[in-house]
């Protein structure tokens, strides 16, 4: 099998790769729902796999994978590397999952992820998180484990006197310093009103920055022991940080219990030895749709379950097909697997225009592990092409 061209159209905000091949199959990806701009950064790689052979899908990576790079750079790698397991996996007439060694559980637990609600109320009062708890925690999914923004990655820098700095509220601007003794009583505030409303039945992460100081890292995990809290993620790096820097978490992870957590914007196994080796964090959580890929995540999961970390990858952003690539990947990790955040198909005729989107529902915050080839997603090209951009309009040509 040969493939003959890899086509990128922006489907919603999202940019989707679908490669043909000569034997009539082909396969999607997908990168994070507001990564239009990433379009041709996947057409960047076209002329490095025509021809190649997607089922030896190793092969096929190693002739673009050093072309990318931390995120949002790595989704175009990523979101090929999907592509040609999902080839791989209809080729064989086989879900994808058992060409990765099989599945070792028939559900995937996930987490709340993009399933978010506005916050009420004008002072973001530690009350208001109650009240937006309550209502993730009510939720039909029953969701397990309910993550929430706080300190710098929840926009508290904005709230006076939180730091001892002054915000720029240009988005991806990294701010970050240190936090008040005020901004500091009203984070623990306002993570006690939500353990309150959570009580013993739903486990609490807290999504926290980029931009906490060290010493403002460890106070806060400190403070929280004994609380029971899932994770605290991505407080000194993070999020669009094009580092890694485990030495941070070296002065951190070891002299707490509170599991500290890191790794949704880094690129490739490389990147992780340094935090996996150092047992510098206590759970990782890279991106399919950024890391390198399904089998490059898989890696990194069997390498940190060596070392005792724990794993829950990042995902809110990854779209209907992101969630397929993050099922059949949660189906074959090993056991330091918890939960990955959950994706949605967003807007919601992303489930009209895909064949197998309904196998990914939640029940009980678990997803039932499809057995359909593939990923198990299929366009439907009448439908898509309704929402298919001008530009785009040969998408399914060939
Ligand atoms: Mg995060």
């Amino acid at each position: 099998m040969k493939i003959t061209d890899l086509k990128v159209a922006i489907i919603g905000n999202a940019p989707v790769v679908r490669i043909t091949t000569d034997e009539g199959i082909d396969g999607v990806g997908a990168g994070e729902t507001a990564k239009p701009y990433l379009k041709p950064m996947i057409e960047f790689y076209r002329d490095m796999v025509v021809g190649k052979d997607p089922t030896d899908v190793e092969r096929v990576m190693l002739g673009i994978r050093r072309m990318g790079s931390f995120k949002p750079w790595g989704t175009a790698v990523s979101a090929i590397e999907m592509a040609l397991w999902d080839i791989a996996g209809k080729a064989a007439g086989l879900p994808t999952y058992k060409l990765l060694g099989g599945k070792i559980r028939d559900k995937v637990q996930v987490y709340n992820g993009n399933v978010r609600y506005e916050m009420e109320g004008d002072g973001r009062e530690p009350e208001d998180f109650a009240k937006n708890m309550q209502k993730m925690k009510d939720h039909p999914y029953n969701f397990s484990i309910i993550k929430q923004a706080v300190s710098f990655h929840g926009g508290m820098q904005n709230r006076e006197g939180f730091y001892y700095g002054t915000p720029v509220t240009q988005g991806r601007y990294p701010n970050r310093g240190t936090i008040t003794p005020k901004g500091f009583k009203y984070l623990i505030s306002v993570v006690e009103a939500m353990l309150d409303v959570l009580g013993d039945d739903v486990g609490l992460a807290l999504d926290c920055g980029p931009g906490m100081t060290v010493p403002d890292a460890l106070k806060f995990a400190k403070e929280l022991e004994g609380s029971n809290i899932m994770w605290l993620e991505d407080m000194v790096t993070g999020d669009y940080s094009p580092f890694v820097l485990a030495d941070l978490y070296t002065q951190i992870t070891p002299y707490t219990s509170t599991p500290i957590h890191t790794g949704e914007q880094i690129y490739l196994r490389q990147n992780f030895v340094e935090l996996i080796e150092r047992n510098a964090v206590n759970v990782l959580g890279p991106d399919v749709a950024d890391v390198g890929g399904i089998a490059e995540m898989k890696f990194i999961a069997e390498y940190a379950d060596l070392h005792g970390i724990l794993f829950a990858p990042h995902g809110t952003f990854d779209g209907l097909i992101g969630l397929a690539a993050q099922t059949h990947l949660a189906a074959v990790l090993p056991e330091n697997y918890i939960a990955f955040e959950l994706p949605q198909a967003k807007p919601e005729w992303w489930l009209d225009i895909m064949d197998g989107g309904d196998q990914f529902a939640v029940t009980d915050s678990h997803i039932d592990v499809p057995s359909t080839p593939g990923l198990g997603l299929t366009f439907i090209p009448e439908e898509t092409k309704k929402y298919l951009r001008e530009e785009d309009a040969d998408f399914f040509d060939n």
